[in-house]
C-alpha cells in the first residue's frame, strides 16, 4: 500500500502543446467554451477552439458536437489563459477537464470512456513506478479532489452519450457506426453543427 498523495508541482506542462505526434487535448463542453469566450473578450485574449468529439447524424445531415478543444496556436503553443509567472489565470473557473487533471477520460470506443491517469503529467512521471499499475480505488485516494472532478466529467460525458442514444431510439437522429475517413471529412465540410448539452 502506498501513502502517495497527489500534489501538483506547478510545472505548467499540462497547459502546453506536447511536441511530436501526440495531440494535446483539453476537452471543453459547449457551455464552458461560452464562458471562456466571455473572459477572453474581457481580457482581449485570442481564444479559439476546434471541434473534438463529434458524431455525424445522417438523418438530419448534422454534425453533433459534444466537446471542443482549445487551439494552442500562439507563439508558445500554450493555453491562452496560461501566464509564465502566474500559471493558470482562470483557476476557479477552469474547465472540468483541467480540474480533473492529471486524471483524464480515456476513450475506449466511440461511446465509452474511462477515468485514467495521464502519463504526460510530470508528477505522474516522477511517481510512475507506483502509479503505472494502480487500480481505481487507489486512484481515488491518491487523487482525491481530481477524482471527484473526473467523475463529474465522466458523468457529464455519459449523460451526453445517453442523450444521443435516446434521440436515436426516438428516431430523431441516426448516427453512423462505420464510416470512411473520406466520407467523414466530406460531412465535416458540408453539414451543419448542432451542439449537444445536458
Ligand atoms: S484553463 Fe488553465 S489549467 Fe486549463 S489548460 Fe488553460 S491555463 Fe492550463
Ligand atoms: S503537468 Fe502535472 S504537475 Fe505539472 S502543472 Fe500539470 S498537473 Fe501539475
Amino acid at each position: 500500500m502506498t501513502n502517495l498523495k497527489y500534489k501538483c508541482i506547478k510545472c505548467g506542462v499540462c497547459c502546453f502543446e506536447i511536441p511530436g505526434a501526440y495531440q494535446k487535448r483539453i476537452p471543453l463542453y459547449p457551455e464552458e467554451v461560452e464562458k471562456l469566450i466571455e473572459i477572453a473578450k474581457e481580457r482581449g485574449t485570442k481564444f479559439q477552439v476546434i471541434e473534438d468529439l463529434v458524431f455525424p447524424d445522417i438523418l438530419n445531415k448534422n454534425i453533433l458536437v459534444i466537446t471542443y478543444k482549445i487551439k494552442l496556436d500562439n507563439e508558445n503553443k500554450c493555453c491562452p489563459f496560461y501566464e509564465t509567472d502566474k500559471g493558470c489565470t482562470i483557476q476557479d473557473i477552469k474547465p472540468l477537464a483541467c480540474k480533473a487533471y492529471p486524471l483524464s477520460l480515456k476513450q475506449e470506443d466511440a461511446f465509452h470512456f474511462q477515468i485514467s491517469i495521464d502519463p504526460l503529467c510530470n508528477y505522474v512521471l516522477e511517481n510512475y513506478e507506483i502509479l503505472k499499475d494502480i487500480d481505481l480505488n487507489k486512484i481515488k485516494i491518491i487523487f482525491q479532489e481530481e477524482y471527484k472532478n473526473a467523475e463529474q466529467h465522466l458523468n457529464k460525458n455519459k449523460k451526453l452519450i445517453l442523450k444521443i442514444k435516446q434521440l436515436e431510439y426516438l428516431k430523431k437522429i441516426k448516427i453512423i457506426r462505420e464510416i470512411t475517413i473520406e466520407k467523414f471529412n466530406e460531412y465535416l465540410i458540408n453539414w451543419t453543427r448542432v451542439e449537444l448539452k445536458v
